[in-house]
């Protein structure tokens, strides 16, 4: 793959960018360059900020438009989105490592279901009503687009999690500047040339791939009126207190180190719940927000579990993303390699007991690999089992009775994801709702676009998806008659 970009998508046109920076995406599998794409400035933003703040203020505009006319463009960018499919696949997976089979589902199909979705809820969007007032006279009480959004997105899942915003957004009839990361940054290009087909008016989606200055520079824009971030808690703490400073709406989808609580019930062959299991443990080369990578075990079966998650890592085959049999892909970057490496060595100095991995695996030299790894005697309160890894590491925690379990999945300063595993469904629901977390699954986990998904304490503010995440896009106003 050589594909080359000299230009970013702003106002609707393919626009020329202000200095000769690049970025140049590699192939995680090989380590082979992909490419180059123009590298966005604080000028560039600055354009792109315009752009949308004019399709923004239009007052016959994309805001002004009845809500079931966007729906028929939203709609049309889904279509125009299906169509680039396997362009979609083929570049994510190259740029992020992520398994093609992966990619099919989450980066492309995934994605267009979400603004299908929206587009559903924007055509039944009242966006006013008039009530009595409780002194006499009537009200009305209108829900105007929040006006122009700032989207920053990390590379674990661009496309979805792209669309995450972009879809609310739409269907609300804000305009955006979306800011993909520099890993990931060829697929922007194809949600570009989707936007341009689909026919969405000029200046409501921007594009400019850049770094974190000028994503810190967009954050804090006088014409920006609402940020929405989905990235590391750390970089999530510098944006809410640059829009704490602003008084700006923001939402926050950060980090995570979710529970997988394995009820004395759970049925534990792989043949029936391995496909569940992988998407709840490890989807992604481990680079998923949501992951439960502390198996909560009960000490009467700990060994079983054990040797049940060591079975199910050692058993996913490893190896080049682009490869239809690949369940772990490389980790996206050879920072990231690094970062997991570090936590498996601290893991070993903690006193843990690897039962899998640990290692680079044999015969793939290039690519940032590391094979899926298993930590048994892990002690919750270590740091394998506190920090965020982001990498396909498990740590294994014994727990006495229900209540041991509930503790120990609460001792934490994260709560973004989880599950229960269970023979009885509503045994498991109702451990669940015990475990302060945005969202968690009974035998399974995969964020629906009909439900809110995001996190408490350090993973995140407010929530993405769902009805309910319209609201985040909104701005109420109330007018007395
Ligand atoms: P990151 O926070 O370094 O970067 C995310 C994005 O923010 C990138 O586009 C980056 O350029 C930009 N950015 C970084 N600092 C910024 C700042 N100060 N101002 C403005 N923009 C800034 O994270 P990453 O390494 O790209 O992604 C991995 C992290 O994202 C993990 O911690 C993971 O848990 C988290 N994540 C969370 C969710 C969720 O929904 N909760 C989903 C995916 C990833």
């Amino acid at each position: 793959m050589d594909l080359r970009y000299d230009t970013f998508f702003i106002g609707g046109a393919w626009v020329r960018p202000a200095t000769g920076r690049t970025i140049t995406p590699v192939d995680a599998s090989t380590e082979a360059p992909l490419g180059s794409v123009p590298e966005g400035t604080e000028a560039d933003i600055d354009r792109a900020v315009a752009a949308a703040r004019a399709a923004s203020d239009d007052p016959s505009g994309w805001a002004a438009w009845e809500p079931a006319r966007r729906a028929e463009v939203m709609e049309r960018l889904a279509d125009a989105i299906d169509r680039r499919s396997d362009g979609f696949v083929e570049r994510v997976s190259a740029q992020n490592g992520m398994p093609v089979a992966v990619a099919r589902q989450l980066e492309t199909g995934y994605p267009s279901a979400i603004l299908r979705f929206y587009a559903g809820l924007a055509r039944e969007l009242s966006v006013s009503d008039t009530r009595p007032g409780f002194f006499g006279g009537s009200i009305e009480v209108r829900k105007a687009p929040v006006g122009v959004v700032a989207a920053i997105v990390p590379w674990n899942f661009p496309q979805a999690l792209t669309m995450f915003k972009l879809a609310p957004a739409l269907a609300t009839g804000c305009t955006l500047v979306i800011k993909p990361s520099p890993e990931t940054v060829l697929d922007a290009y194809l949600l570009a040339e989707a936007v341009a087909e689909a026919g969405i008016p000029a200046g409501v989606v921007n594009i400019v791939p850049a770094g974190r200055e000028a994503g810190a520079h967009l954050v804090s824009h006088p014409d920006v009126d609402k940020v929405a971030f989905t990235g590391s808690t750390a970089a999530g703490r510098a944006i809410g207190e640059a829009c704490g400073r602003l008084l700006r709406p923001v939402t926050l989808e950060l980090g995570g180190k979710s529970a997988a609580i394995v009820l004395d019930d759970a049925d534990l062959d792989l043949g029936r719940i391995g496909e569940g299991l992988f998407g709840a443990t490890l989807l992604n080369n481990g680079q998923t927000c949501f992951l439960g990578t502390r198996v909560l075990a009960p000490r009467r079966r700990y060994t079983e579990v054990v040797d049940a998650f060591t079975a199910f890592a050692a058993s996913l085959p490893v190896g080049d993303a682009a490869d239809p049999a690949t369940r772990i892909g490389p980790l996206a970057t050879p920072r990231q390699r690094e970062r997991v490496e570090s936590y498996i060595a601290k893991g070993l100095d903690e006193g843990a007991r690897l039962t899998t991995g640990g290692g680079r695996p044999a015969g793939l030299e290039r690519g940032w690999f590391v094979q899926p790894t298993v930590f048994a005697d892990v002690d919750n309160r270590s740091a394998i089992a506190q920090e965020e890894i982001f990498g396909p590491v498990l740590a294994v925690i014994a727990y006495d009775d229900e209540d041991d379990a509930v503790r120990i999945a609460n001792d934490s300063d994260f709560g973004l994801g989880g599950t229960v595993w269970t023979a009885d469904p509503a045994r498991g629901a109702a451990i669940a709702r015990r475990v302060r977390t945005g969202t968690i699954g009974v035998n399974r986990y995969i964020p629906d676009p009909a439900a809110p998904f995001g996190g408490v304490k350090s993973s995140g503010l407010g929530r993405e998806l769902g009805p309910e995440a319209l609201a985040a896009y909104q701005q109420t106003q109330t007018i007395y008659l």
